[in-house]
């Protein structure tokens, strides 16, 4: 009997369903903008599946797809074609779903990967091709006999859906859900899809398979669908590579299947055995023409690519800014939009500090804002130029740092600019040495201990009379001044 393998690599790749932002649907002019509208209002015969109708293809969707192909580094191929995927579901009103088989636009790209502590990696991407998608069920209870029957909404039939292939490339489920937190964040940047996970618009569908580690040799693998979240496809495939290495162990075979996973239990269970490409049959979409890009439109929409997420964090690292600062400025295009624009506000200066300067203010209150309000940036009512006026407020020292958060505060409220503010409610730093030295004697009088310290070499005493100070003036004193009077008045005597 052949020795039975215990330690085991595992193998996942992933295949992304994501709706394409377009205005009308793949096939037919009705509006994808159904969210919330009543079931099956948003319908025509095409969509619909009625006989005797022809599709017309969405001119949009396929500059989405080749944009999509293009920040994934594909091949996009200036011949495609769509192709009839038959299968008998009530979802599907024509009995079938206009896809591309052999021929997709795009094939043979890449995606960089980095877990954290690890090196990074480059996950390869099979293919991107163009489906539509299927109406929606919704399953109901009958409440006098206790059936269950199914409603068909007819409204999402025929969105442009695009399918994301990737290589069997990962090897841990951490891997797999970077690859997604990437790919979701660059067709974010692309503005593609709105690539929300929960709400639908993003599907994972993942496929996983063990193999004594060494052997080149692909082992079974699994198909796993049902999960509505990046943890679910986590948790799921965790659950997955335990069972197989668990069978495989103990010298079981395993079966090409299809699993479900359920995330109240924490497990997959078996849906069906795998399907195979053949029992889809197959063939060439008789109603539309093969896809011909010209390389002019292929250029026209290079043209709008717009800068992608490892750029905008290389050249952010390039600023001198540390990696977690660039990969949290760099998150989403509009967070680095809003960045860039404060920095460039920030004239006169050395370009490191005021990359420096305007990384602390994004990352500590803006975001904060973004947080607490849970808006999103371009809503700020501070802009990146007032921003930068109010920096440069700090650097001119007509206003305290301390006194600046305070001022941001209000001015995101009123949506007035910092001098306004600091004008308004009399935050002006004060830095008369005349009106501070009172304040400073005073202090001096009221806190013996402190003084006593100070006197006894204990040099952070000064740093509590200097809060004293900066207490009564609500932190508009300025600092380095009070730092000054301080020594002064404590020496001297
Ligand atoms: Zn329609």
């Amino acid at each position: 009997m052949p020795a039975v393998a215990t330690d085991f690599e595992t193998v996942i790749g992933l295949e992304v369903h994501c709706q394409l932002t377009t205005r009308s649907k793949m096939f037919c002019a009705c509006s994808t903008d159904y969210a919330g509208a009543a079931p099956n209002t948003h319908v025509c015969p095409v969509c619909l599946g009625m006989p005797g109708v022809l599709p017309v293809i969405n001119e949009q969707a396929i500059a989405d797809i080749v944009m999509t192909g293009l920040a994934l580094d594909c091949e996009i191929t200036p011949f495609s074609k769509f192709d009839r995927k038959n299968y008998p579901y009530p979802d599907l009103m024509k009995g079938y779903q206009i896809s591309q088989y052999d021929l997709p636009v795009c094939k043979g790209g890449s995606l960089e990967i980095q877990v954290e502590g690890h090196e990074p990696r480059r996950i390869g991407i099979t293919r991107v091709h163009m489906e539509e998608d299927t109406a929606r069920l919704l399953h109901r209870t009958d409440p006098v006999t206790g059936d269950g029957y199914s409603l068909v909404d007819v409204n999402r039939s025929g969105t442009p859906l695009m399918e994301i292939v990737s290589e069997p490339d990962m090897r841990t489920p951490a891997e797999a859900r970077e690859y997604l937190v990437r790919l979701r964040q660059v067709l974010r940047y692309i503005g593609v899809s709105e690539a929300n996970m929960e709400e639908g618009n993003f599907r994972c569908d993942a496929n996983i398979s063990l193999r004594p580690r060494g052997q080149a040799e692909f082992g079974t693998k699994v198909e796993i669908k049902n999960m509505n979240s990046f943890r679910a496809v986590h948790d799921a495939l965790v659950f997955e590579e335990k069972r197989q290495a668990a069978a495989l162990s103990a010298g079981e075979k395993l079966i090409q299947e299809t699993r479900g996973w359920v995330d109240e239990r924490n497990e997959t269970v078996s849906q069906r055995s795998k399907e195979h490409a053949n029992d889809y049959r197959y063939f060439p979409e008789p109603d539309l023409p093969p896809l011909r890009l010209s390389s002019a439109f292929v250029e026209s929409v290079r043209a709008r690519l717009p800068r992608l997420p490892a750029e905008r964090k290389a050249e952010l690292l390039d600023l001198g800014l540390s990696e977690h600062e660039a990969v949290t400025l760099s998150e989403s295009r509009d967070r680095a939009d809003y960045y860039d624009a404060v920095r460039a506000a920030l004239t006169g200066g050395e370009p490191a500090r005021a990359a420096k300067l305007a990384a602390n203010w994004v990352l500590g209150e803006v975001l904060r804002w973004v947080n607490t309000t849970g808006r999103d940036i371009q809503d700020l009512p501070v802009t990146p130029d007032r921003l930068a006026e109010l920096i440069t407020m700090v650097g001119q020292g007509t206003v305290t740092a301390q006194a600046a958060k305070s001022v941001f505060e209000t001015m995101a409220e009123s949506g007035k600019t910092a001098a306004d503010v600091v004008a308004e409610q009399g935050l002006a730093q004060i830095s008369g040495s005349d009106e501070l030295r009172d304040m400073v004697r005073a202090v001096i009088a009221a806190n013996e201990k402190a003084v006593a310290d100070y006197r006894a070499g204990k040099d952070s005493a000064i740093k509590f009379l200097i809060g004293q100070v900066m207490r009564e003036t609500k932190g508009r004193a300025n600092p380095a001044l009070l730092q000054d009077l301080f020594t002064e008045e404590l020496t001297e005597k």
